[in-house]
This record gives C-alpha cells, structure tokens and sequence, in this order.
C-alpha cells in the first residue's frame, strides 16, 4: 500500500465515523507565539481544545505536516524519525472518549478493509493507573494481558491545566531486531523492534493549582500516528526511509552523486539526512519561510548546509539540493500541491541558498589559512578555539571543516577552547530568551507543544520542546 492510499485510508474512516476531515495547515503557526513550528497534528486545532472556539463539529480528523527539529540528531541514526513529518490525527472535542477511540484504533490498524495488520503483532503501553484503559485493550478488544505494558511516563502533565493519561500503540517487527528477554526490546526500549505507531491521549483531568486532580467536565480526545511508520509496515520494508516516501528521493540523490544506496553505511546516513532536510526545507519555503539568520529562517538556512555539507561527504561539490525539489513535489503533490505549484519558487530560494553558502565555504577557507599561517609563524600547530568559533559564528563556517583543514596541515583545533566560547554564546542566548509561559492545554503529542518552544540563538538546531513520550 502506498503512502497516499494510507492518508486515504485514515482519513475514509474517520470521515466514516462521523469525523470532518480539515485540511493540512502550514508548518507556521497561525497566532501561536509559544511555538516555533506546528509539531503535532493538534497543534493547528489548539483553539478548540482550550475553548475559544466552538467547532462546527466535534470529531476532526487530519493529515498535518509537522516538524520536530529536536529529532535532528536521531535522522538518519533511527528508522523511524524525521524532522518534517506527517501525524495523522482524530480528535474528540467533548465528544467520544475513550471506548471509541481504542476500539476505532484497533478496527482501522487490523480489519484488512483498513490496513490490516496482523493483531498478533500489536502490542500497547497504558498508564498504570489507568484501570479503564487497561480494561478496554483486555476485556472489549482482547489483546492479552503480557502484551499491555505499564508505563509510568504516559501520563501528559504540563503542570496547571488539563492532563491525563495515554496508551500508545506499537508494531512488533519481529525477532530478527532482538530478543525479547532484553527489556530495551520492549515497547518504549531504545531497540526499534517494537516500533511505536500512534499515541492516544485522553484528556480528563484537570491539574489544580494547589496540586491536586479532577476530573474535567468536558473530556477531549487527542491522537497522532506517523503516517511515514505505517508505510514502512505495511510495504514491508526496513526503515521510513525506504518507502515510497522517500526512495524516489534518495534514488534521484544517488543519481547526482554517483553512489549506490545500501552500500556503504555512511552514504546511507548521508542520503537519509539529505532526503530528510530537503523535505523539510521545501515544506517550510513552500510555507513561505525564507532562509534567514533569525527564528525559522535560521533553522531552515541551517537544515541546508547541513544537507550541502552530508552532499560534499557523497563526494558532491556543487549546488545539487535544488534539483530534488521537483522530486519532493512529485512524491507529496497528491496531497500538498503547494510543493508544485510553488516549485520554481522554492528551487529557486533553495539554488540561492545553496550559492551563499558555497561562497561562504571558499570565504572561510581563505580566512582559516590566514589563520593557520598566523599560528605557524607564531610557532604553534593549534587553531585557537575562539578563532574556530568565530569561523562558526560569524562565518557560518562548520567547526569540523576547521578541524578537517587543521588535520590536513598537520595542525590541530582547541576544541576545548571552541566548546567553552560556544557555551559562553549559549548563556547569552538563555539570557535573553523571552519566557513565553505554559500554555496550560493538556497533553500528548501536544506536549510538545505546551512545553515551552523556545529558540536558543545560533548554536543549537533544536528548539527546546522535550518530547516526552
Ligand atoms: P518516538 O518515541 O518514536 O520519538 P514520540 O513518542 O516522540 O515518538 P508522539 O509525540 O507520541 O511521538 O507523536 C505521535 C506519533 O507521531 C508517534 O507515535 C509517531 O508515529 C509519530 N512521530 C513522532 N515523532 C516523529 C518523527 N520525528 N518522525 C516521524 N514520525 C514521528
Ligand atoms: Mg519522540
Ligand atoms: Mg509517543
Ligand atoms: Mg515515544
């Protein structure tokens, strides 16, 4: 089954349980000062789940693109992460709780009118006190009991507000990724074995003030399921990144550099990441973020040279990143037919892009054997830490192209001296980061969301959301 049929799927059933299917909104967020990116399918729904507007209909499902740069260092190490996305996500607004949402879960992962997984490799986690839930998966679905772990961390609690438990659901790959004697192979283990496909929250308390729980008078549902994980199920393949999603990407990668996918295991990482950023830099143009030295230009500006420098390791030395853009439009224009409309555009920016920073690569160059011959002359083979960072900072330069140069004329960098003005600049940044408050609406995917997303200056390519589950 192709990742669209799935979208097609997902949203065909719920719209058969009475959901209205809302469209995609942009990876920007609309009115939302807490959050640098739209990371969860609810997050675009926001103002219905805290109340401040009453939507036509209760039940919503979706297909949202989402980004999570905090899963950057986790793309292309797992099978399983990006940083651009898509959740697909149902919604209870007050309306059903929790019997329908476990039992639709079940009948659209296993009726093979649906998709149709085998239900003997389902497994799920609950909250332990979550007797209700545990109930439900046991008594009403069936799923014995040695296969409903308890978790303590699925509980969404942001502090004052509405909070509540979760169940999440997760898909056993089978022995040949670990045994089962090893608890990291269980569901919520570091092993992918058990891989975790969807996440259902349920909104019921609410959290005091003075620190105790009630119950809320109007219960909401909140799910996501990665739309990229039930591809790689259901077309049998290793990892996200060798599904329809991405193959055609990567193939047109490989192309351009001359290198064979499932060769070499650093290409393979390179050719992940490069396939992971050009879609989140296409989105986000397509969105209309220009690449900028600020706020989600900046984490856009620097997806790319991170995609140019993984190019360079495939032996790439030119601007090549623009030519995937018609691929991605062709892959994801069934559904996203911005990346299409706008592809010319968006070539453009990213080839621009590009340019500059292959410019800034030969500037860097010519400042770094300033440099080297300075700490020569001065009759030391090390590149001080504060110049390195200066290259970094100011240059945009990759400290370890300086450390690469240093190594070439046998020379080393002060990495410890790098670290420290790093972590100098970073207090600076925590310094002047503005606190943008709790956004006291529940949980779940939406944690993210709540957390404060705050963005920490020039160094670090993550926002500071934790992702809890
Ligand atoms: P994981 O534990 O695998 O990092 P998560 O618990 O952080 O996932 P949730 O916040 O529960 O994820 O999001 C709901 C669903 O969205 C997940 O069950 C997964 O299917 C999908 N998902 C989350 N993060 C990513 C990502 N970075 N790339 C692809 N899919 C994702
Ligand atoms: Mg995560
Ligand atoms: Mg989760
Ligand atoms: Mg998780």
């Amino acid at each position: 089954m192709n990742a669209s049929e799935i979208r097609k799927k997902w949203l065909a059933f719920f719209e058969s349980k009475g959901h209205k299917i809302e469209a995609s909104a942009s990876l920007v967020p609309h009115n939302d000062p807490s959050l640098l990116w739209i990371n969860a399918g609810m997050a675009p729904l926001k103002p219905y789940f805290d109340g401040r507007v009453k939507p036509d209909n209760p039940r919503i499902a979706n297909s949202q693109k989402c980004i999570r740069t905090n899963d950057i260092e986790n793309v292309g190490k797992t099978k399983r992460h990006h940083t651009f996305f898509e959740m697909l996500g149902n919604f209870s607004i007050g309306d059903y709780f929790k019997e329908e949402t476990i039992k639709w879960a079940w009948e659209f992962l296993t009726d093979k009118k649906w998709i149709g997984f085998d239900p003997d490799r389902l497994s799920v986690t609950v909250y332990p006190e979550d007797e209700e839930a545990f109930k439900l998966w046991n008594e009403v679905i069936g799923l014995p009991e040695e296969r409903i772990y308890k978790l303590e961390e699925n509980f969404w609690d942001i502090g004052e507000g509405p909070c509540g438990p979760c169940t999440e659901i997760f898909y056993d790959r089978g022995e040949k990724y670990g045994d089962l004697s090893d608890p990291e192979c269980w569901p919520g283990g570091e092993n992918e074995r058990f891989l975790e496909v969807w996440n259902l929250v349920f909104s019921q308390f609410n959290h005091n003030k003075d620190g105790s729980y009630t119950p809320l008078p109007n219960k909401n549902i909140d799910t996501g399921a990665g739309l990229e994980r039930f591809a790689s199920i259901l077309q049998d393949v290793d990892s996200n990144f060798d599904t329809d999603l991405f193959l055609p990407i990567i193939n047109r990668t490989c192309q351009l550099a001359g290198v064979t996918y499932h060769h070499n295991a650093e290409h393979d990482v390179a050719l992940k990441v490069i396939a992971d950023h050009i879609r989140t830099v296409v989105f986000s143009v397509g969105d209309g973020v220009m690449p900028s030295n600020e706020g989600r230009g900046y984490i856009i500006r620097r997806l790319l040279r991170r995609a140019v420098r993984y190019g360079k390791s495939l032996g790439v030395d030119r601007p090549f990143l623009h030519e995937l853009t018609p691929v991605v439009g062709e892959v994801m224009g069934v559904y996203y037919p911005e990346v299409v409309e706008k592809k010319e555009f968006i070539e453009r920016v990213i080839r621009t892009e590009e340019e500059r920073f292959h410019e800034t690569l030969s500037d860097g160059l010519v400042l770094l054997s300033q440099l080297a011959e300075q700490a020569k002359q001065s009759g030391s083979a090390v590149i001080g830490g504060d110049d390195a960072f200066k290259l970094y900072d100011t240059y945009g330069f990759p400290f370890d192209l300086t450390e690469d140069y240093a190594a070439e004329h046998g020379m080393t960098v002060d990495r410890d001296g790098f670290d420290a003005a790093m972590e100098a600049q970073r207090e600076r940044a925590r310094a002047a980061r503005q606190d943008t408050g709790s956004m006291n609406v529940q949980g779940g995917p939406l944690a993210d969301i709540t957390d404060k997303s705050e963005f920490v200056g020039y160094n670090e390519l993550v926002t500071d959301c934790e992702i809890k589950a």
